[in-house]
């Protein structure tokens, strides 16, 4: 016999844990369900724990939507739980006349998508502000920030857990089935077992579709490709020689290699794209000589030796090469005709800084 239970989450990253969070304290029993023994040691560990702004995402996507309104909960929640985080800031420079029009499109892009307070830089206060950085030309972005990421998972696990919400770790979910009493799923590891679910939120990362695919009877039409795309981080070895993130102008559908600091003053580079074909964290020493060159067009008087291998991030990527970047894919009932069910793909950047409202959107899918 099948145990049974309100709400399944499958996978404990930071949007499986805030999308837990809503649930439980919208009155829903929740059980997190996390293949790992720990929570959130995937995508949610391994990434730039930058607060976007919300600056570049297409009119009206879910990612504009999500970023703008997720940021403005986040540094709420952030004061609200004292989850470290700094409003720092960010500056996107131009490095040469080429690269204005691209400032251009940022600013018209952010202001469609409700971000305001933009100001625009000269060459004279680029190096007023960051006396290291190069350009003709930027915009300051006040509103960007870091944050402890994993601070922020912890907070949201125990808002879930004083709401009632369980986290099984080490309980993969390895297939489900779907009949007229709601979800079964058939999860793994010490104790495996059978629960029936009346709602299920598969939140499972980089192997969101793996599971969709899984669950016999969802329509594989529904499930989109899988792709995997990683980035590398250095680290720079010394004190910050900025105060600011800093991002030149994308060249492509990434962000180019950036300036992150992170809380404790550790400035990284990173991260940079290419495709992959499974998940594989291994770090690719080959590729320092890309990142100096990429580096000293905006931070000229980076020094030789002075980058370290830090780590890399794979992004949960729905579409392939050469095609344009999708929107966040979240499908509820009313996309695939699956009643209980969300399936959360594509969840990258800027999944971090839009998990509340990530977790209301679902909640109101699994609402309505
Ligand atoms: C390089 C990089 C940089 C980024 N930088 C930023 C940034 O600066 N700001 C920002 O806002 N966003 C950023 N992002 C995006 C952000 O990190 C992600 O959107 C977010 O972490 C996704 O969280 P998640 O919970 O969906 O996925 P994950 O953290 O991957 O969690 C999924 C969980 O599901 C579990 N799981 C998988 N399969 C199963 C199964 N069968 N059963 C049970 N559990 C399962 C996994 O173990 C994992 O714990 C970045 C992403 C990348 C890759």
């Amino acid at each position: 016999m099948a145990e049974r239970i309100d709400c399944a989450v499958i996978g404990a990253g930071v949007v499986g844990l805030a999308v837990a969070r809503r649930l439980a304290m919208g009155g829903r029993e929740v059980v997190m369900l996390e293949a790992e023994d720990a929570f959130g040691t995937q995508t949610s560990s391994r990434n730039s724990e930058v607060i976007h702004a919300g600056l570049y995402y297409p009119t009206g996507s879910l990612k504009a939507r999500l970023c703008v309104a997720g940021r403005q909960a986040l540094y709420r929640y952030c004061a609200e739980h004292d989850v470290r985080h700094h409003r720092i800031g960010k500056i996107i420079v131009a490095c040469d006349d080429s690269e204005r029009p691209g400032l251009e499109k940022y600013r018209a892009q952010a202001q469609v998508n409700g971000v305001e307070d933009l100001l625009t830089l000269t060459a004279d206060d680029l190096s007023a502000l960051e006396p290291e950085v190069r350009g003709v030309a930027g915009f300051l972005s006040p509103s960007t920030g870091i944050i402890d990421s994993h601070g922020l998972m912890l907070a949201y696990l125990g808002d879930a857990e004083s709401h009632g919400a369980a986290l099984a770790l080490g309980s993969p979910v390895l297939s489900g089935r779907m009949d007229r009493d709601g979800i079964v799923l058939a999860v793994g590891g010490a104790e495996s077992m059978e629960i029936r679910c009346s709602a299920v939120v598969n939140c499972a990362g980089l192997n969101a579709q793996a599971v969709a695919r899984a669950l016999s009877g969802f329509p594989a039409s529904r499930v989109p490709p899988t792709h995997y795309a990683i980035g590398h981080y250095y680290t720079l070895a010394g004190p910050a020689p900025f105060r600011r993130l800093i991002y030149p102008v994308a060249r492509q559908d990434w962000l180019g290699v950036h300036v992150t600091i992170d809380l404790g003053g550790q400035v990284k580079f990173g991260p940079d794209f290419e495709w992959i074909d499974r998940v594989d964290y291994r770090f690719d020493e080959s590729r320092a000589a890309a990142f100096y060159q990429a580096i000293r067009r905006y931070y000229p008087g980076l020094r030789d030796g002075t980058l370290r291998p830090g780590y890399t991030g794979i992004r949960p990527k729905i579409h392939g090469p050469g095609e344009p970047a999708p929107d966040f894919m979240i499908q509820g009932p009313a996309d695939h005709g699956v009643p209980g069910l969300v399936n959360l793909f594509g969840i990258e950047s800027p999944g971090l800084t839009s998990s509340l409202a990530i977790a209301d959107h679902v909640a109101e899918l699994l609402a309505g």
